[in-house]
């Protein structure tokens, strides 16, 4: 099969129709082999009732159905566990995005060796304050963090090689970051498209201003997972150590000092009347803890099969 076709749906009975009937001409006019994956994530709409109605038409339509709303990241995911097209293309159910672009994405990963191509909105019809500077904001940090030049990581338009969809984990609202987590699993022949967006034509977008918090929580946990997960140790048991030992040495020195001054028979005061003592005690007490936590994050990750998830390219036999 050429092409799996995935569109998280969230309340678009609407649109979907028009989507579909469109993505079957396109396929159709490129002799493509296809399946269009209706992932409807808890919606409380038709949606279901519609893909029901799409499948009977039409048999490359599937469908999966989650019981409640467990929102776009996981919708994706459960797609790229089941989807079966050598080429996997995310796409928007509110036809902001255009069915036309998937001959040219296919075409990127194809022939031209692209692991993933993300759409690029160059010209975008969304609410300008609500989204378009705010994701401008978005994607410079996200490239910062990442070292990835794409100009729209969030674009809902995206195609893939199957072994990157098959690799990867998608999960909370990570769905923002995917070029990011590919690049992290070793796919780095990551490209850009741009692609014609329209505005919404029916319902309602789903993501309001709890998106940006999300967001870059999201990118810190990101990040953070990224360079520790395997070693968490690495991270907590070294600034443990550090604060341990600055406290350690601290309280040394006044309890040294005291000792001296009382020997020479000179005035000193107690160490517990020193706020410095306090300081010690605090920086002793903090480094025991960040070792703990280093170390039963160790003994989670040990328990865990993730650390044994190395992705494997190829192998001759
Ligand atoms: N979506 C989803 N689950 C959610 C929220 C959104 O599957 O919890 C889908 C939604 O149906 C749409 C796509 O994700 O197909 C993008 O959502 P939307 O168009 O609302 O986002 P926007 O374009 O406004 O950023
Ligand atoms: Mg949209």
């Amino acid at each position: 099969m050429n092409l799996s076709i995935i569109i998280p749906s969230y309340n678009e009975e609407e649109s979907l129709p028009e989507l579909i009937a469109w993505i079957d001409r396109v396929a159709q006019a490129n002799q493509f082999t296809y399946e269009a994956i209706i992932v409807d994530d808890g919606s409380t709409d038709k949606t279901w009732q519609v893909a029901e109605e799409l499948h009977e038409k039409n048999p490359n339509v599937k469908g999966v159905k989650f019981r409640r709303n467990y929102g776009k990241s996981a919708a994706l995911n459960t797609a790229f566990g089941m989807c079966e097209g050598d080429v996997v293309i995310t796409m928007d159910a509110d036809l902001q995005d255009s069915p036309d672009e998937i001959p040219e994405l296919y075409r990127m990963i194809t022939e031209e060796g692209y692991d993933l191509v993300s759409g690029w909105k160059k010209k975008r019809y969304d609410n300008v304050f609500l989204k378009n500077i705010p994701s401008k904001f978005f994607n410079w940090t996200t490239q910062r963090v990442s070292g990835i030049k794409l100009h729209d990581f969030n674009c809902g338009l995206k195609a893939y090689r199957k072994d990157v969809v098959k690799n990867i984990e998608i999960y909370s609202e990570m769905h923002r970051y995917i070029p990011v987590i590919a690049k992290w699993a070793g796919f780095t022949r990551i490209g850009e498209k741009v692609v014609i967006h329209q505005k919404r034509k029916y319902g309602v977008s789903k993501f309001g201003w709890n998106r940006f918090v999300n967001g870059y929580l999201d990118l810190m946990t990101l990040t953070f997972t990224n360079k520790f997960k395997k070693q968490p140790m690495h991270f907590f048991g070294l600034w443990g150590s550090v604060s341990f030992f600055i406290g350690l040495i601290i309280a040394m020195i006044l309890i040294i000092k005291k000792l001296v001054l009382q020997h020479s028979g000179a005035f000193y005061r107690a160490v517990t009347d020193q706020p410095l003592f306090y300081l010690a005690l605090l920086a002793v007490i903090i480094g025991c803890q960040l070792f703990l936590a280093g170390f039963l994050g160790e003994l989670i990750t040990g328990y865990s099969n993730n650390r044994d998830k190395y992705l494997i390219e190829k192998t001759i036999k």
